[in-house]
């Protein structure tokens, strides 16, 4: 039988040689998640140990349970243009970014590498690089690097394990959506085996609960509306929430897994303003409805039952946009 770790390697038998180039630029997405700066952490010190000059252009705030990770290889847009890398002077790796909108604010720096790599697990994914690795069958992009640093015969240290196992717990919730395969499993069995303090790892990723993040899932939670006999669950927090309850750490992370959770429930949508009248919007699903199918009918695009948009508009009609929408796709 083919396993999913064949499929996986079969991508690596590509002529590819990361020692072609002395530097390399490595860009989580936006927004960063636990599988894009994991993913990029791990890439980092597997390039570094290539003998490759390595940073990790970030300029989004990362989120406060990801920070124990970030002690070393990251730098904002400033702070790499002073090093002064020539154009055509490095490479650069997209990680988990499925289009060049993921890139964002670095697409200067993006344009300006003598080459460009994508390393992705969306389904979605628009093959926008010079090279693209995608694997839509592994949970993460963080299964993705594993393999490919082995692929690479470098050591998986316990570093590159720690933020690894990061990536594939949070892009998995925890090993228990369908993503989650007997490869994934194995793959974070020989991660523990590098000796990580897992229980640390733990406590940090999901036992360090900001009280602002309880907060601000108690005002999602008012806003609350279900639809079509309770299988469609909308909520949203507005910037002026945030000010009013005095809001310091606007994370919102969970809060669509939350309201996912609700027995009945098959589609969660919640929207989170990031900019005056400009929404981030998360969706969930739990069994058949396609969440990257609606997301790409808004500009957006993800996983089955994981995904997401944005959108320029006012809030009620953002929420009577997507309900309008779901409502002829989601019978009662
Ligand atoms: P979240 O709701 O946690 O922000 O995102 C869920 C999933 O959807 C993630 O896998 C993420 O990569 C994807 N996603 C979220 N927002 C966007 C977007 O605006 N465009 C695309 N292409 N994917 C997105
Ligand atoms: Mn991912």
């Amino acid at each position: 039988m083919r396993t999913n770790r064949d499929l996986i390697k079969s991508l690596f038998t590509l002529p590819f040689d990361f020692k072609q180039w002395e530097r390399m630029v490595v860009l989580p997405h936006i927004h960063p998640d636990g599988d894009t700066i994991g993913s990029s952490i791990a890439l980092y010190h597997f390039l570094k140990t290539l003998g490759l000059e390595t940073i990790i252009v970030n300029n989004d705030t990362i989120p406060v349970s990801l920070r124990f990770l970030t002690s070393e290889g990251f730098a904002t847009s400033e702070a790499f243009e002073a090093l002064g890398w020539e154009a055509g002077s490095y490479a650069v790796i997209v990680v988990d970014g499925s289009d060049l909108t993921r890139v964002n604010d670095r697409i200067e720096i993006y344009e300006k590498a003598a080459f460009s790599l994508c390393i992705d697990h969306h389904i979605t994914n628009e093959k926008f690089a010079d090279l693209t690795w995608i694997e839509p069958t592994a949970s993460s992009t963080g299964e993705l690097v594993y393999e490919l640093i082995m692929a690479n015969g470098v050591e998986v240290t316990s570093t590159m394990a720690r933020a690894l196992y990061v990536a594939i717990s949070t892009d998995t919730g925890s090993f228990k959506y369908d993503n989650t395969s007997a490869n994934t499993l194995r793959v974070v069995a020989d991660l523990i085996d590098t000796d990580f303090d897992v229980q640390e790892v733990i406590v940090e990723v999901y036992q360090n609960k900001d009280v602002d993040q309880v907060r601000l899932l108690q005002i999602a939670l008012n806003h609350l509306t279900l639809h079509q006999g309770g299988k469609i669950g909308i909520s949203y927090i507005e910037m002026r929430d945030v000010v009013s309850a005095q809001i310091e750490n606007y994370d919102t992370d969970g809060i669509c897994e939350a309201i996912r959770d609700i027995s009945g429930l098959e589609v969660a949508i919640f929207l989170r303003e990031i900019k005056p009248q400009i929404f981030k919007v998360s969706s969930r699903s739990k069994h058949q409805f396609d969440v990257a199918e609606l997301s790409m009918n808004f500009g957006g695009g993800g996983h089955k039952k994981a995904a997401g948009f944005t959108m320029e508009m006012p809030l009620e009609e953002a929420l009577e946009a997507i309900l309008n929408c779901l409502k002829s796709k989601v019978s009662e």
